[in-house]
């Protein structure tokens, strides 16, 4: 067995290896579409690279056409993947078009008997152009999910590959001597061409693998941090989030606003027209939230009914304010269920603090307590916590507290 043989049956197990990997991953459901993709093109490519290596029992034509027609497939395949991955819509078309392209000029050159070159030129520049795309693809459909560093390094192994293959292609275009000649042939610089594919099919599954790795452990970071009926923020990530916004108070000082919001008679809902609607007002009640909180402001589901606003950098008026057109909005709000028109009103507690020493908890409770007040003022309304002993006095609870009643 020549060196080279030994580095071609390096490169057909390695791609056995990896087909195995995303088959596997496709098995378990991760990223499937893509990963089936994957699969495929990798068994594609440890079955063209066998093909070579079964050369010298084939006849001649076939031993040159069917691994760079396999190459084609596995390439397109490959490009297919990553825009699935990268939610693209396939471009199916561009894709026939360069590799059946591609695909013909091979077949027929072989079939005619056309020099080795020509193979070497339509299957070059066929996988390196989809290659390119790919790379394409990957930079600048994952730029916004992984950020741009990330996406590039995840494209470098792609447009390296993609450069090689295409510069083998337009070497043997432009008659590069020895450039078309067979990988097989064992020659010094084919013996280097095939063991940098090794390293480089190596590095590009590698990154194909990061990719997936990351999408997992976005997929996982959402789930732990958002409630998964409304999407909003759950209880442990707005605890997170109010911390921050605590510290970031203490070095630059200003009001931090909190509001609790409970759905009124929401238990009524469930009730008389089932868990389901109440479900749906749930959703309609989160989306209320979201268009009316401002951009830097965090919503949260904390459980049930009820919700929570961080308000940073807001004072006792902004607060209110806010509250009051959260109110309006729910008044306007009409969940249509299954045809039936459900309405809903809530009520809110608002409390601010200026003081970054203030525990975080007492800043929950004096909204809980407005929000108490607001529940039992007749709902509907919003009550603003004012200073703590006042808002605590039971007996005088109208000193501290603003109730506003309902349009
Ligand atoms: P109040 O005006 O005093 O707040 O009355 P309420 O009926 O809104 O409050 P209560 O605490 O009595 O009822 C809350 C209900 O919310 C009871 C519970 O079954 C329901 N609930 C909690 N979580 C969910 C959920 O995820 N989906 C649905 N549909 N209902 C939920
Ligand atoms: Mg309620
Ligand atoms: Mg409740």
């Amino acid at each position: 067995m020549k060196p080279i043989h030994t580095v071609l049956a390096l490169y057909t197990v390695q791609m056995a290896f990896f087909a195995a990997i995303w088959l596997a991953m496709a098995w378990h459901r991760l990223s499937r579409r893509a990963t089936v993709h994957w699969g495929l093109a990798t068994v594609l490519l440890a079955l063209g690279m066998g093909v070579v290596l079964a050369r010298p029992w084939l006849p001649a034509t076939l031993g040159s056409a069917l691994p760079n027609l396999v190459h084609l497939a596995a390439a397109a395949l490959l490009a297919r993947g990553v825009q699935v991955f990268v939610h693209r819509t396939p471009s199916d078309g561009w894709l026939l078009a360069v590799a059946g392209s591609a695909a013909l000029v091979v077949a027929g050159a072989n079939a005619i008997g056309a020099p080795h070159d020509v193979t070497v030129v339509a299957a070059g520049l066929g996988m390196g152009v989809i290659l390119l795309r790919a790379a394409h693809d990957v930079r600048t459909g994952l730029a916004g999910e992984f950020g741009r560093a990330a996406a590039w390094a995840c494209s470098v192994p792609l447009w390296i590959i993609a450069g090689m293959l295409g510069a083998r292609g337009v070497a043997a275009l432009v008659g590069v001597s020895g450039s078309g000649v067979p990988l097989d042939t064992g020659q010094t610089r084919q013996v280097a061409l095939s063991l940098a594919l090794v390293l480089l099919a190596m590095a590009m599954h590698l990154a194909m693998a990061a990719m997936l790795t990351l999408r997992l452990i976005q997929r996982l970071r959402h789930l732990s941090q958002h409630d998964a009926l409304t999407g909003l923020l759950n209880r442990r990530a707005f605890g997170v989030r109010l911390a921050a916004e605590r510290l970031r108070q203490q070095r630059h000082p200003g009001p931090i606003a909190l509001l609790t919001l409970d759905l009124d008679h929401f238990k009524a809902v469930n009730d008389r027209w089932g868990h389901a609607a109440g479900d749906a007002v749930l959703v309609a009640a989160a989306g209320v939230l979201t268009g009316v909180a401002r951009r830097l402001d965090a919503v949260a589901r904390m459980g049930g009914e009820e919700f929570a606003l961080l308000l940073p950098g807001t004072d006792l008026a902004g607060a209110n304010q806010l509250a009051e057109r959260l109110l309006e909005a729910f008044r306007d709000l009409t969940v249509d269920y299954e045809g039936e028109p459900l309405r809903i009103t809530a009520s809110i507690g608002a409390a601010v603090s200026h003081d970054p020493a203030e525990h975080t908890e007492e800043l929950f409770r004096r909204a809980d307590r407005a929000l108490y007040l607001a529940k039992t003022g007749g709902r509907d309304r919003v009550v603003c916590a004012g200073a703590l002993s006042a808002i605590d006095a039971p007996s005088a609870p109208g000193e501290a507290i603003s109730p506003r009643r309902a349009a």
